[in-house]
């Protein structure tokens, strides 16, 4: 994250001008804070997740074409088991690819 590196160093040359300023002000900065959240699905009171909708499941597989795991996306058991059903069926049909090899080569990996 090249933006956020540069925020800090301003920071601390605002330090330097301004030594006196109350402690404990450049601890609040948590990147954790967007992590805690619900089940989505459960948010939105889906029961059947679609395996068509390829732009819902596209956000919760990763780059290399991984179904992400629950502590990271928050999913509950339940909708995560039906996520994964939904994204297994999706690539099964092409809509969604099952190795990152898949994304580079657009379907035909090089033999
Ligand atoms: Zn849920």
């Amino acid at each position: 994250m090249p933006a956020d590196y540069e925020d800090e160093e301003l920071e601390e040359e605002l330090e330097e001008e301004e030594p006196r300023r109350p402690a404990g002000r450049g601890q609040q900065r948590r990147y954790a804070a967007s992590r805690r959240k619900r089940c989505q699905f459960c948010v939105d009171k889906v029961d059947t997740i679609d395996y068509k909708d390829v732009g819902l499941l596209r956000q919760f597989i990763t780059e290399q074409g991984k179904i992400m795991a629950r502590r990271k996306t928050g999913t509950c058991a339940k909708h995560q088991r039906r996520l994964a059903v939904a994204i297994k069926r999706a690539r099964h049909l092409a809509l969604l690819p099952f190795t990152a090899e898949h994304i580079r080569t657009g379907g035909f990996p090089e033999r």
